[in-house]
């Protein structure tokens, strides 16, 4: 049996009706860019996360590139970012001229210690960009109060995250200046191509925002900031209010599948990714952790099973950052993740007979071994 680890093609298809009337209904309108769709899914996607505003960009790095812009954060500013998520996070800082100061995680989920950030502080320091990673929520209070204790600007990456809760309020409410999100394909709320948006209860920035995406223009022709071409177009726009309508439902089907896995594993001597109290994941990812790793995942895949791993080398060990002079070493629990950690498929197309077919492979493993 093949497993692939997420099964994009079936996703589309499963809604193929409606995504075609979606799209024909964009080409029909002669309307491309910054137009009817983009608004109704703005503003659908807002009430979705329970956030006044929305403002649709062209990718998750670039939400989270112009959110910092727009706060303000310039070159000479320091932004603290986890040492373990996807490099997105991080080039982000370096997009606006500023420096990403890494904090090392608490565990696999980017939870970031009150100590550990007061100890990368400095006089630089404007930003603080945590990540809500794997679709975990996490617990934001101690970071809002860090934030504006220290007058930082809280910007969350929920770029994992659509429909993640903590204490039953989505992430988007959970008292972060502005939240940062993706439609990358693969994300829990998927676009057909490229896609991000901003969602904030900031009036003035969501408005400095839609400058910003729009080459600095409100009025054609009419420039009062040096702007981007950043821009979520109607398509991707109508697709994505589509899938929206199926993104709790969708959700809901990656839950019930964690919930087997977290039985299923359960005393096989896996690391499994046990939710917080008060923590309702969007199980973006379900990522166990083996110290027999690479091993797992060649036995995995030579079962069929589709098996990745998020991600190998953290964002600090990366060529593109030698420039910061960081060692192995300087963050152990970022490191440890990147040789340990797993995911395991979890898309809502997944069945019944492919999960069961993973667990087996699962426990074969850890019988072997
Ligand atoms: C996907 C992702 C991004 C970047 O989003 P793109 O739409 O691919 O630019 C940023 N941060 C995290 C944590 C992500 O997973």
């Amino acid at each position: 049996m093949k497993v692939p680890f997420l099964d994009l093609g079936a996703a589309t298809r499963e809604l193929q009706g409606e995504l075609e009337a979606a799209m024909a209904r964009v080409l029909e309108s002669g309307w491309y860019l910054l137009g009817a769709e983009l608004e109704a899914f703005e503003s659908a996607f807002a009430d979705f996360v329970g956030a006044p505003h929305c403002v649709g960009v062209a990718s998750g790095l670039d939400a989270l590139t112009l959110g910092l812009r727009a706060a303000g954060i310039a070159p000479g500013d320091e932004v603290l970012v986890p040492a373990h998520t996807y490099i997105a996070t991080w080039l982000a800082v370096s997009a606006c001229g500023a420096r990403p100061v890494p904090v090392d995680v608490e565990d696999a989920f980017g939870g970031l210690a009150t100590s550990a950030l007061e100890a990368a502080l400095s006089p630089h320091t404007r930003a603080l960009l945590p990540v809500h990673l794997y679709g975990h929520a996490l617990d934001l209070a101690p970071l809002v109060d860090f934030a504006a204790a220290h007058d930082l600007t809280l910007l969350e990456d929920a770029a994992q995250a659509h429909g993640a809760r903590r204490g039953g309020r989505p992430v988007g409410s959970l008292g972060g200046r502005a939240a940062a999100w993706s439609f990358y394909p693969g994300k829990n709320l998927g676009a057909l191509a490229d896609g991000g948006a901003l969602t904030t209860a900031d009036p003035e920035l969501a408005q400095r925002l839609r400058l910003l995406r729009n080459y600095g223009s409100k009025r054609k022709y009419h420039h009062q900031i040096k702007g981007v071409n950043s821009r979520l177009d109607e398509l991707q726009a109508a697709v994505l209010r589509v899938k929206l309508g199926h993104l709790e439902a969708w959700n809901e089907r990656r839950r019930r599948v964690a919930k087997r896995y977290l039985e299923s594993l359960a005393g096989l001597g896996y690391g499994l990714p046990t939710p917080a109290p008060g923590a309702e994941p969007a199980w973006h990812l379900f990522t166990i952790t083996s110290d027999r790793r690479d091993a797992l995942r060649a036995a995995l895949e030579a079962e069929g099973v589709g098996a990745l791993v998020h991600y190998p080398i953290p964002p600090h060990l990366q060529p593109a950052y030698a420039e910061l002079g960081h060692q192995p070493g300087d963050f152990p629990v970022a490191e440890k993740l990147a040789k340990e950690l797993l995911s395991l498929p979890i898309g809502p197309q997944l069945s019944d007979a492919q999960q069961a077919h993973v667990i087996s492979a699962l426990r074969r493993f850890a019988e072997r071994s």
